[in-house]
């Protein structure tokens, strides 16, 4: 196939885009990877991996591999803190873009944590992989306190190697591509309209604060007080599977991900006790159910979404729910409740979608091929979450469908 001198944007790169931009650059493509964080690598470089005495196949170890792919070619020229602005002309493209340097100097930051334990907001520092440097910590301006009032500097005045900066230069730049891969993935859904005290009680997490805390300690410990939790619930399909709030869809990977979890808790706190309370069990893919059933002799199941959370004198966390068993109402008292939230479309899709011409379904997400009415816009691909929740193994396999159907199209073209 004649792809020679062929460019493509790659905008977003989590496991989906970086698994685009290697596969792309096997083929000879010059790629631009555009990543709006500072690090690569998306929601999936957040995940633990599951594995306990043997691997248990959660497929986080994937986006490593992915990561490392992607950035050894030459040919991918990566921009982080990337926002695209414009995407005018049609075959070639014209992408005009602004990228924001970090605020942590990579080269200075020696990954000791004590901004971690510094910041009030959670999930505004992570430890990311900066590109071609490696792992390193990186703060996302959404959310940190800095860029709302400039009130909040405890990070920065903590960290001993002075790596932490709280400003940046923003630059602007053009670039032309013959087809752009949208790989912007999702959002999570946040609990705080929830009635169960996210964002006031500070051992109520999500699923993905709980991917964070057991990356950073190990153990579960609770926010408050950093005490290993003992007696540990997880509420499933927060946000997700709930009509009232427009989210009919199953998020596909929480009931998977937090079992895992669940166990990889129980192998490192031999004592930990664990509930779930689901609505079902969605047993995707050929081997979660033998690991399910297995699961299920050690966790407490009940079937309830339980109604309220309230905390009590000893900084406990009481669960209030209808027991299905007496049909009446129950409380149980837990060290750290996890919700595991919802997959949600992402902000970015209604603006992506109006710079690229392109119109998201009625739930959001940008569909592969667009709508009947208003099909795709030639030489634009989409695969992975954005275009609604899956594994990473789905989105891996999406990206490479998606990359082969645009080599089709770039050697036609
Ligand atoms: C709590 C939790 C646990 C999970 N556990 C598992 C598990 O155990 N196993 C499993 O298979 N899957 C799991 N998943 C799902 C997994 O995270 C997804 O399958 C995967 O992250 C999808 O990758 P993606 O690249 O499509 O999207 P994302 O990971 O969301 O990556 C999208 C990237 O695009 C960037 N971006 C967004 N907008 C823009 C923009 N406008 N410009 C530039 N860049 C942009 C984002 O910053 C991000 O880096 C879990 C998810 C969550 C939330």
């Amino acid at each position: 196939m004649n792809i020679d001198h062929k460019h493509v944007a790659v905008i977003g790169a989590g496991v989906t885009g970086l698994t685009a931009a290697d596969a792309l650059a096997g083929w000879g493509v010059h790629v631009s990877l555009f990543e709006k964080t500072p690090f690569l690598g998306g929601h999936a470089i957040q995940l633990n991996c599951k594995a306990t005495d043997a691997c248990v196949k959660c497929g986080a170890c994937v986006v490593e591999d992915k990561l490392h792919r992607a950035t050894r070619h030459p040919t991918v020229e990566i921009h982080t803190g990337a926002q695209i602005e414009t995407v005018t002309g049609q075959r070639p493209y014209q992408i005009a873009y602004r990228t924001h340097s970090p605020l942590v100097n990579a080269d200075r930051c020696n990954g000791c944590g004590i901004c971690f334990q510094k910041c009030p907001v959670p999930g505004a520092i992570l430890q990311g992989h900066a590109p071609r440097v490696g792992p390193y910590v990186a703060i996302r301006r959404e959310l940190c306190r800095y860029f709302d009032n400039a009130a909040c500097t405890l990070c920065r005045d903590a960290c001993p190697q002075v790596a932490i900066g709280l400003s940046s230069e923003a630059q602007a730049g053009v670039i032309r591509a013959d087809a752009i891969f949208v790989a912007t993935g999702f959002t999570t859904f946040n609990p705080s309209g929830k009635p169960y005290g996210y964002g006031r009680f500070r051992n109520v997490i999500t699923s993905l604060d709980a991917e964070r805390l057991l990356r950073e300690h190990a153990v579960m410990k609770r926010p408050s007080d950093g005490r290993p939790a003992g007696r540990i619930a997880f509420i499933q399909c927060v946000g997700s599977r709930d009509a009232q709030l427009g989210h009919p869809w199953c998020s596909k990977i929480c009931c998977g991900s937090s079992m895992r979890m669940a166990r990889l808790i129980q192998s490192r706190q031999k004592d930990a006790q664990i509930t779930f309370f689901y609505i079902d069990v969605q047993t995707f893919g050929k081997d979660f159910q033998p690991f399910y059933l297995n699961a299920r002799e050690n966790i407490a199941m009940i079937r309830a979404i339980p109604g309220d959370i309230l905390r009590t004198e000893t900084d406990e966390l009481e669960v209030i729910y209808f027991d299905p068993e007496t049909h009446a109402s129950k409380e149980s008292v837990f060290d750290i409740v996890v919700l595991s939230v919802g997959l949600l479309p992402s902000g970015d899709n209604g603006p992506m979608a109006r710079i690229l011409d392109w119109t998201p379904d009625e739930s959001g997400f940008l569909h592969p091929h667009g709508s009947d009415r208003h099909p795709a816009p030639a030489g634009i691909y989409t695969a992975g979450a954005v275009t609604g929740p899956m594994t990473i193994a789905e989105s891996v396999s999406s990206a490479e469908k998606a990359v082969f159907e645009m080599i089709r199209y770039l050697s036609r073209s």
